[in-house]
Order: C-alpha cells, then sequence, then structure tokens
C-alpha cells in the first residue's frame, strides 16, 4: 500500500510557558507500494512525530495523508481503530510485550478484538515465531528471553493481522549490531516476501544504508539522501 503526504505541518505547545517547537514544517513523503524506505535525522528531528502522524496514533495540525486511497482526515474513528490494528503494523525501540504474557500469547494480542477463526490466528502465529526464529521460545515470557528474541517476537505480534504498511521507529535501537543485522534482514525479507510497505525511523547508518531509498529531516523537511 503506498503512503502519500503532503505538506504537513506539526508544532507541539507547552501551554504552560507558551514554548512552541515546531517540528514539521511542510513536510512531503511519497512512499510506494512494497517500498523500503528510511527516515532518519539526529534525535528531536521530528522522526517520531512523523510515525506517529503516519501512524493515527497523533494529528498534524495542517497537511494531508494518504494511505492507499484513503485520507486519514476523512476516516471516522471505528475506520482509525481498524486502521491502526489491520493496515498498519508498529514496531517500536522497546518491545512493549506484556510481561506476564508468553510470547505466542503476546503475538495473539491484536487478534482478540477479531471476529474470526482462532485455529487461523493460532496457524499465522505458528508461521511468524518460526519465521522469527523463535518458535521454540512460544511458551517463555519475555523476561526469560533476549532482547533481540523479543524485538523478533514484537515484529511477528505486528504482522498477526497482515497489515500492509509496517512503521517501525528505531525498531534496532535497544539491540547490539549482531541482533540489528538480523532485524533487518528479516524486515527486508518480510518486505520483499510480503510486499509489506515498510517505513523505518532510525539514526543508524547501518540501518539506513539497506534501504531502498533514505531521507533525512532538516528543518521540519525531508530530503532524499544520496546513496
Ligand atoms: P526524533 O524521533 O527524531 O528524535 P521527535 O519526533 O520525537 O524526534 O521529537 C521532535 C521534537 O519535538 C523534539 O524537540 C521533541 O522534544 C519535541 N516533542 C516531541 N513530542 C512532544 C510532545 N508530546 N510535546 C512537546 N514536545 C514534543
Ligand atoms: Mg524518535
Amino acid at each position: 500500500m503506498q503512503i502519500q503526504v503532503k505538506n504537513l505541518y506539526k508544532t507541539y505547545r507547552n501551554t504552560l510557558g507558551g514554548i512552541e517547537r515546531e517540528v514539521l514544517r511542510g513536510l512531503n513523503l511519497q512512499v510506494g507500494s512494497g517500498e523500503k524506505i528510511a527516515v532518519t535525522g539526529p534525535s528531536g528531528s521530528g522522526k517520531t512525530t512523523l510515525l506517529n502522524l503516519i501512524g493515527t496514533l497523533d494529528k498534524p495540525d495542517k497537511g494531508e495523508i494518504h494511505i492507499g486511497n484513503l485520507s486519514l482526515s476523512d476516516m471516522k474513528a471505528d475506520q482509525i481503530l481498524s486502521f491502526r490494528n489491520r493496515t498498519a503494523g508498529f514496531v517500536f525501540q522497546l518491545h512493549h510485550l506484556l510481561p506476564q504474557c508468553t510470547l505466542l500469547e503476546n503475538v495473539l494480542l491484536p487478534t482478540l478484538p477479531l471476529k474470526g477463526d482462532k485455529t487461523g490466528f493460532n496457524d499465522r502465529a505458528k508461521d511468524l515465531l518460526k519465521l522469527m526464529g523463535i518458535w521454540e521460545q512460544r511458551d517463555n515470557k519475555p523476561g526469560e528471553l533476549s532482547g533481540g528474541e523479543c524485538q523478533r517476537a514484537a515484529v511477528a505480534r505486528a504482522l498477526i493481522n497482515q497489515p500492509r504498511i509496517l512503521l517501525a521507529d528505531e525498531p534496532t535501537g535497544s539491540l547490539d549490531a549482531k541482533n540489528a543485522d538480523l532485524l533487518i534482514d528479516l524486515l527486508s525479507s518480510i518486505n520483499k516476501e510480503m510486499g509489506i510497505t515498510l517505513l523505518i525511523a532510525t539514526h543508524a547508518k547501518s540501518v539506513s544504508s539497506r534501504m531502498d531509498l533514505v531521507y533525512g529531516i532538516t528543518e521540519g523537511k525531508l530530503a532524499l539522501q544520496k546513496a
């Protein structure tokens, strides 16, 4: 699914101190269906802000975001919920798995609000845990596993409802180099094999260099970076 961002503005206002932080200033972005794209830039440049707006976790002050042929600003509350649970998958720097649930239970969590065939969900969870190399650990809780294993479970959870776009915010930010490489291998093959559009925010050159295109945020806008 393609992503089109037009003339996006976002300012954070501190109502107490009256301090304003104009983070996005007329930002444009086009991501073609099935592409894998990095948004890079130093800490505080607005990467998370952009991903949150595309993921409907926050609203822009101005501008348009289209996902496929749907305009996010036209979506009603129930469409937004469905978008977050089904159309988009999210991966964050910290895995945010529930500590009291096993890996398998964590992966199945997004299916709980859905009607449908439990066997189908279980089969898909099994395939994804195998793909991520953590099927053997399915009955373990996050606290019993490594950071890399937990992050791979978080990717499986993000994919369980077969999203068409995957938004990953510093997904390797808390991993060592080896686990970071493995995670990017897996995200790349998911992008290729499943045709899921991949948008990664990262300040790691080792991550951005493996994407099709790299955009840098400067002064609230994106500029295509040379390979
Ligand atoms: P990045 O992900 O590139 O590090 P962010 O998008 O998180 O950048 O933040 C961009 C800027 O906006 C930073 O200066 C940050 O302090 C500010 N900011 C982010 N979220 C908020 C918020 N909820 N309220 C106020 N300021 C914020
Ligand atoms: Mg960030």
